[in-house]
This record gives C-alpha cells, structure tokens and sequence, in this order.
C-alpha cells in the first residue's frame, strides 16, 4: 500500500523552500500543481511538505461562505482550513496539521498580540518588518518543528492583489537571507487558447511576469494552466520574454484526472529545474506506485448516477472532498460514477419533484447549516429510505436522516433539529451539552479527530472490520441521547458512539440495500489508494442497483 513516504535521504544544511505563486487569475489549480511538487519531492527521498498562505483576514476558513470559497477541510487536530490542505493530504497521504494553513488574520493578531504585551515597545509597527517578520518566522518554524528538507509554500491569490503583497515581499527577502540555493519560485499561470484561430497565447503571462518582477521577484519556473498541452514555441516565447531557461517552463494541461499531474510535470523534467535551482541532487522519483495509483482513475463512461442532494450546490469546490471520495471509492471498485447537484429547496416548492431521485443509483445528503433547504433533505431521506435507493448522509446529512426517521418511521410528529426548530416537540437532534453558552462563532465547533467505538454485529462493524475508527468531526449539535432508544425501539440502529457511548456516530437502517449515515466528515479521511471504507460500501451498493435497474429494464423491453 502506497504510504506517500519515501526512505529519507539525509540533507545536510539549511532548510529549502519553494514558493509557489500564481498569475493572471485564480482557480487554475495552484493547489495541485503545489501538491504535486511536494509529491515529486517526497518520492525522491526528500522530507517536504506543502503549506498553504490565505491572504484573507479571516483567522481561519471556519467562518467564509462555502459557496464562494470552497470546502472548509479539517485536519486532524481540529484545524478549519483551506480546502488546499485536502488536495495535498490526497497527494501526499500525511495528515497535515492546522498551522500548514497560515491567513493574514492569524499574522495580524499575532502581531497586533505581541504590540499590546509590549514587545516593540518604542516601535512604530508596520507591514515591512513586523509582518513581513512574523511570515517569516511562521514560514521558518513550520519547516524546523516538522524537520523539513524542503517547505513548499503555496501563496494564495494572484500576483498584485493587495492583500498578498506582503507575502511576496517576505519570500522577496527570504531569498536574501536563506541563500539563492535555498529558495525557489514557480510561478503558475494561465495560456488560453484562441477559440477562433486556435492560437495559444502568452502575453497574460509575460505580463504576469512582469509584475511578480516589479515587486522584485525573478521566477525559476512558470507553470502554464492551459486546456490542451503547451506547444514548443510558445514554451521558446516565454522563455524569451520571462527569462526563464526554456526548459524551466512547464505545460500543465487539462487532464482526465487531477492526480496525473505530478506525472506530466515529472515527464517534462521537473526535478532537473529542482536540481540546478536548490542545488540538490540527483532526484529520481520513484513514481511506480503512483502510476498504478492514478490508472483506475482515468476516464471511462460513467455508469452510475449519484444525486447530492442540498443547498450548496452551485460551486462543485464546496463539497470536493465529499466529491474526491467517491471518485476514490469507485476507482477502487473499478466504475465510474458522475455526481449530480440537487437542490433540495425544490422538493419543498414541489414534493413530487422527489420522484426524480429514482433516477439515480444512491442518494447523498452532505454537511450544511442552517434552515434553507433542510426540510427538502429531511424529504429526500425519507424518499431514499422509502424506495430502497442506497442513502448516505453526511454530519447535517445523518442527523436529518435521524429526524426524517423520528418523523416518518417512529410517528414523532414535528422532530427536527433543534438549530432548525428551537421550540419543536421532539427535540431528536440538539445543540451539544458543551456548546451551550458558547457565544463566539469561530474555531468553537466540536473539531477534528474523536475516536469512535462500533457497536459488534453492525453493518457498520462489517464494513470497517474493525471495533474503533478514528474520524474528523466538525459540528455544534448532535442526536439527542434521550431519543437514542425510542428510535432503535421503531428499527433505527445506532451502530457507533464516541466519548464513552455518550455521542451517536453511525445509524443504519436494517432491511435497507444501504441506509447509513455518519455524524463524522469521512471524506476528509479517503486518499486515492485508500478510499474510505463506507463510501467504498455505499458506491457498490449503488453500482448493484444501476446494475438491478438495468436488468429489469432488458427484462421490460425484452418482454
Ligand atoms: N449544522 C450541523 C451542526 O452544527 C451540521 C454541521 C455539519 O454538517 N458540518 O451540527
């Protein structure tokens, strides 16, 4: 099994450090490309780590709009973070903690802290140098705690947004005082294609260039984001106009998956450009494991259909863990799935809009807060349950499947959740005993990794093949424990627990093709080579009953 960690060579000397920036626009997957880095690194026998920097002023990821900015990923120890940090545990198959996720917000405070003890006592603080320092020393610490060879540090952002100046300003001085061959910068950039002539243009990233150089950076490397591979002459135009050596610039193409990424770069000599410009070497990765990892992952014609069901559904980056797990799941089973977005508000204008859902192989309700859309999935559940669709619901997901189930099955008029319905009758899913009195919205929440007992003759239990699991967690309420036994009593089973069989984990519905629910995120716990045993469970469930689906169609027609 690929652990993501090579035998380490032993590298005397400073620390390096790769900084990855980005040009002419966001959402070109800088992330991957950083992770990707690392990932050659690591299977060179290198000790690296990618971290992510958030110029925002938020302190962390916990308290943005997921809609806009994407998943908040959880770490082990309870970090909310960028979803980056997702893509790299994915790549890399370590678990990162929280201060690989540094925000503008943790610097300032810090900063704003140490002004108020009385630390520069006599100083007017500014951005050049006590931010500027505090990065650094963020930046340097993170590299010695985790012993690192090389920290590859991925800005987010673009190169002349404001609030990312003063990283850039910081990396700037880093090569100064860490040494040319200590330092490194790729900048990653896009190379559209002209639709009409299909030329393939470079002027946004020779203009990009130029600005990553007015603020005093020359890059190593360029990245090229484009549709279709980057031809030769324009790698030559670049080169030219960037001084960049020709052949420290990189295609990245759009490709079937997201995983072959570090493939195509190695393929065009990446670690020769790491060679000469960290004067480490020679790095050969070993990237045999990784082939055999990425080829289930490649394109085939999807043959089930997942619904997701919720509000969140016009940005695909605001669940792409829960999105990565399944793909994971099915490359494992040797299928292809597509997923589909349902927004569940429609089955409240119009319940009979649920009968959509018999379209579709398994039914997935993920994370989510508040009222909006929550009586659609609360219906969707019941639907799922009702009509034998393979159902998995996730955090919100697991516990309005508890509700719908009190509702529907236990004749609990009026259950809800107490977030959604503070004066409902059956109170069946309620703020945890803990959170009460918590007032402050950020960083609060029960977070990060609980371990969790499964309860012996359990589909669950059979699915892990294991009596304890440990699971990331991010939520305020829980199922109400006074509610636990009137709900087994009606045919619900509660097959794990954690913190002493205090707090339900897992309910499953016996009789059901797959009917199961988790108060964890088990998304933030699948890699490619290791999907998550349950979403590995639910997509085979779902794949039979395509498979069932497609038989009592042949038997209809052929009769
Ligand atoms: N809103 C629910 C809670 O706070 C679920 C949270 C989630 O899905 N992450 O418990």
């Amino acid at each position: 099994v690929f652990k993501g960690v090579s035998p380490r060579v032993s590298m005397p000397g400073p620390r390096k450090y790769v900084f990855v920036t980005g040009g002419v626009m966001s959402g070109l997957g800088k992330g991957v490309i950083t992770a990707s880095i690392a990932k050659l690194l690591r299977a060179s026998g290198l000790n690296a780590l990618p971290m992510k920097i958030d110029p925002y002023i938020n302190v962390d990821a916990g308290t943005m709009n997921p809609i806009v900015h994407g998943e908040v990923y959880v770490t082990q120890d309870g970090g909310e973070c960028d979803m980056d940090l997702g893509t790299y545990e994915r790549f890399l198959g370590v678990d990162l903690t929280k201060d690989h996720n540094m925000t503008t917000g943790q610097v300032y405070r810090s900063v704003i802290d140490a002004e108020r003890r009385g630390e520069y006592l006599g100083e007017c603080v500014q951005i050049i140098p006590h931010v500027t320092n505090e990065v650094k020393r963020r930046l340097r610490g993170l590299a010695e705690r985790r012993g690192l060879d090389v920290l590859v540090v991925e800005s987010g952002g673009t190169v002349g947004d404001i609030e990312g100046l003063p990283y850039l300003e910081a990396f700037r001085q880093m090569r100064a005082e860490d040494g040319r061959d200590n330092t490194m910068f790729v900048h990653v950039t896009w190379g559209p294609v002209l639709p009409s002539v299909g030329e393939f243009k470079t002027k946004p990233t020779q203009h990009s260039v130029q600005e990553l150089r007015r603020i005093g950076i020359q890059p190593d490397v360029i990245v090229v984001r484009s549709s279709s591979p980057m031809p030769e002459d324009a790698k030559r135009k670049i080169a030219l106009y960037t001084n960049v050596e020709q052949d420290a610039v990189f295609s990245s193409p759009d490709l079937e998956t997201i995983y072959e990424v570090p493939l195509v770069l190695e393929g065009q000599g990446f670690m020769r450009a790491v060679e000469r410009d960290l004067k480490l070497g020679p790095l050969n990765p070993n990237l045999d494991d990784w082939r055999r990892i990425v080829e289930p992952f490649k394109a085939k014609a999807p043959q089930l259909r997942i619904a997701m069901v919720g509000k969140y559904s016009k940005l695909a980056d605001s669940y792409v863990s829960v999105n990565q797990s399944l793909h994971h799941a099915a490359a494992r089973l040797g299928v292809k799935l597509s997923i589909e977005w349902l927004d569940s508000e429609r089955y409240e204008l119009e319940p009979r809009e649920l009968e959509a859902l018999r379209e579709y192989d398994g039914v997935l309700i993920p994370g989510g807060f508040g009222r909006r859309g929550s009586e659609g999935m609360i219906a969707a559940a019941d639907y799922a349950r009702r009509n034998m669709i393979p159902f998995l619901g996730i955090c919100f997901g697991f516990q309005l499947a508890a509700v719908s189930f009190a509702r529907h099955v236990a004749g609990l008029d009026g259950a809800n959740s107490t977030e959604l319905d503070p004066s409902t009758p059956h109170p069946v899913v309620d703020l945890l005993p803990e959170q009460r009195g918590i007032d402050r919205m950020g960083g609060t929440m029960r977070l990060g990794a609980h371990e969790i007992e499964i309860v012996p003759g359990t589909a669950a239990r059979t699915i892990y093949g294991s009596d304890r699991i440990i699971r990331r967690h991010r939520h305020r309420y829980e199922v109400n424990p006074d509610y636990v036994s009137k709900l087994e009593e009606s045919g619900l089973v509660f097959s794990a627990f954690s913190d002493s069989r205090r707090r339900a984990e897992i309910l499953e519905v016996p009789g059901h093709p797959f009917f199961m629910a988790t108060q964890y995120h088990l998304e933030f716990s699948s890699r490619p080579w290791e999907p998550e045993p349950l979403f590995t469970a639910f997509v085979a469930a779902a794949h039979a009953s395509a498979h069932g689906k497609k038989e009592t169609h042949a038997l209809t027609t052929a009769g």
